[in-house]
């Protein structure tokens, strides 16, 4: 189920102790987090 598979994901990204690779830009939506993202 989709759901779960996310929910999994999402638990991944949290008990991980590095932050997963910057995705393409292209995948951006231009959410209020865009100067942590990609203001570097
Ligand atoms: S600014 Fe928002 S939509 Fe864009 S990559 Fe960052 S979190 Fe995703």
């Amino acid at each position: 189920m989709a759901a779960e598979d996310a929910e999994t994901q999402a638990r991944n990204v949290i008990a991980a102790t590095e932050p997963p690779a910057r995705l393409a830009r292209t995948g951006c939506r231009g959410c209020s987090y865009v100067d942590y993202c990609w203001g570097d």
